[in-house]
C-alpha cells in the first residue's frame, strides 16, 4: 500500500507521522513510502535519512495526498489539508473531533476514512496511542516545575533536590495515572519529597509497591488535597475523568493559602484544568502569577520535546500503521477490535458513537 507522510502544518508542530526507522519497517514489508520534503528536518531527520530508509521525497503536500492510500500524520488536518483528502483515503492521526465540529465537517466532506489515535484501545481498555504523550508530559512537568521554582522565573528560589543539610522541595502530584506516576518517578529521582493523591485505591497501591514507601500516597479528599497543596513547593495537576472536563480540585482560596513563589503545573489543562486559577498558555508565554504563585498551563507540553515525542509516538503507532498497510480497510479493523475503536469518520459519516454523540449526530 502506498503510504504518505506530509509535513505538519500546525504552528510550532515539529513532530512527524513516521520516523525514518518506521519508514524502514514499512518498506521492508513491501510498502512504498512518500515523505514531504522537510517533514522531519525540525527534529533532526533530514530528507537524506528518509531516503536512506527507503522512502521517496515529494516536493509538497499535494503530491502526498494525491498518491497515498494511507496518510500518517500527528495533528488533525488543517483546512488546507481537508481539500486534499480523497474519498476512501485512510487518514491515521490525532483528531480530537468531539469538541471540533468544523474538523468533523471537513473530514466528512472529504469522504476519507479517518482513524483517530486517541480512540484506539488496547486489550485492557487503555488508550495506547495517548499514553506516550502522557508519559512525556508527566516527566516534563517536573522539569518545567523545577525551572519555575528558580528565582528569575518567579519561583521561591528552591532547588528541587535540596543539598546536604538543606531539605528538598515538597512535590504534590494530583492524580496517579500515566502523567502522575511518571511525574512521581522523575521527582523522586531528583530527590524531591513526593506525595501522590488519587481517588482510586488500586492506583495508590501500585505506587506504594513501586516506590516502597519513598513516595507518599494519599486518598484524595477535599481536606487531603487542601493540605497537600498548601504545604507544597510544586503541585502537578494530572487528574482525568475520561470523557469529562477535569475536576476542579484546587480552589482559588487554596491557591491563596500557598506560599508565594510556589509553582502549579496544570497538565490537565487540555481538559480544562484542575486548578480554579488555571487558563491555557503557550510555549511562547508559558507562565503567569496568581497571588504570587507561578502557574504553568501549556496545553501541548510534548511539542517542546518534539523529537522524543515523535519517537515515543512512533513506537506506539507503528504496529497499527503496519496492520493498516498490510491488511487495508476494513480488514485491519476486523482483525483488531482495538484499532477498530479508532475509526471516527467513514464515507462521509461520523461512525464512533461517543464522538457522534458529542457532536450531536447519529453514529
Ligand atoms: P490517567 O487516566 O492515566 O490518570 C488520571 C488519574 O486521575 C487516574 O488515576 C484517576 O483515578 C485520577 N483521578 C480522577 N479524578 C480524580 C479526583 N477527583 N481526585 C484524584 N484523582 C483523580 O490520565 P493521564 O494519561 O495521566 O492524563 C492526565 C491528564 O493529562 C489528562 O487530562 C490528559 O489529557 C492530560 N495531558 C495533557 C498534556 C499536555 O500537554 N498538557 C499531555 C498529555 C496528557
Amino acid at each position: 500500500m502506498q503510504v504518505g507522510v506530509p509535513k505538519e502544518v500546525k504552528v510550532h508542530e515539529y513532530r512527524v507521522g513516521l520516523t525514518p526507522a518506521s519508514v524502514r519497517e514499512l518498506v521492508a514489508q513491501g510498502h512504498p513510502v512518500l515523505v514531504e520534503t522537510g517533514a522531519g528536518t525540525g527534529i533532526g531527520f533530514p530528507d537524506e535519512a528518509y531516503l536512506a530508509a527507503g522512502a521517496a521525497i515529494a516536493p509538497d503536500a499535494a503530491a502526498i495526498f494525491a498518491r497515498a492510500a494511507l496518510v500518517v500524520k500527528v495533528k488533525e488536518p488543517q483546512p488546507e489539508e481537508w481539500r486534499l483528502l480523497r474519498p476512501g483515503q485512510i487518514l491515521f492521526t490525532y483528531l480530537h473531533l468531539a469538541p471540533d465540529a468544523a474538523q468533523a465537517e471537513g473530514l466528512m466532506r472529504s469522504g476519507c476514512t479517518a482513524i483517530a489515535y486517541e480512540t484506539v484501545t488496547d486489550g485492557q481498555g487503555g488508550l495506547p496511542l495517548l499514553a506516550p504523550m502522557s508519559e512525556v508530559a508527566g516527566r516534563m512537568a517536573v522539569q518545567v516545575g523545577a525551572r519555575c521554582l528558580e528565582k528569575e522565573a518567579g519561583g521561591a528560589g528552591i532547588l528541587l533536590s535540596g543539598v546536604p543539610g538543606v531539605p528538598p522541595a515538597q512535590v504534590t502530584v494530583l492524580g496517579g495515572g500515566v502523567v502522575g506516576s511518571n511525574a512521581a518517578r522523575i521527582a523522586a529521582g531528583m530527590r524531591a519529597r513526593v506525595t501522590v493523591l488519587d481517588r482510586n485505591p488500586r492506583v495508590l497501591d501500585a505506587l506504594d509497591r513501586e516506590f516502597g514507601g519513598t513516595v507518599a500516597t494519599l486518598f484524595a479528599t477535599t481536606d487531603s488535597v487542601g493540605q497537600a497543596v498548601t504545604e507544597a513547593d510544586l503541585v502537578i495537576g494530572a487528574v482525568l475523568v475520561p470523557g469529562a472536563a477535569a475536576p476542579r480540585l484546587v480552589s482559588r482560596a487554596m491557591v491563596g493559602r500557598m506560599r508565594p513563589g510556589s509553582v502549579l503545573v496544570d497538565v490537565a489543562i487540555d481538559q480544562g484544568g484542575c486548578f480554579e486559577t488555571s487558563r491555557p498558555t503557550t510555549h511562547a508565554d508559558p507562565t503567569y502569577l496568581v497571588d504570587g504563585v507561578v502557574h504553568y498551563c501549556v496545553t501541548n507540553m510534548p511539542g517542546a520535546v518534539a523529537r522524543t515525542s515523535a519517537l515515543a509516538l512512533n513506537n506506539a503507532t507503528l504496529p497499527f500503521t503496519l496492520q493498516l498497510a498490510n491488511r487495508g480497510f476494513p480488514r485491519a479493523l476486523l482483525d483488531n477490535p482495538g484499532l477498530a475503536q479508532g475509526l471516527n469518520v467513514q464515507a462521509g459519516r461520523i461512525v464512533h458513537p461517543a464522538v457522534a454523540q458529542a457532536l450531536g449526530q447519529e453514529a
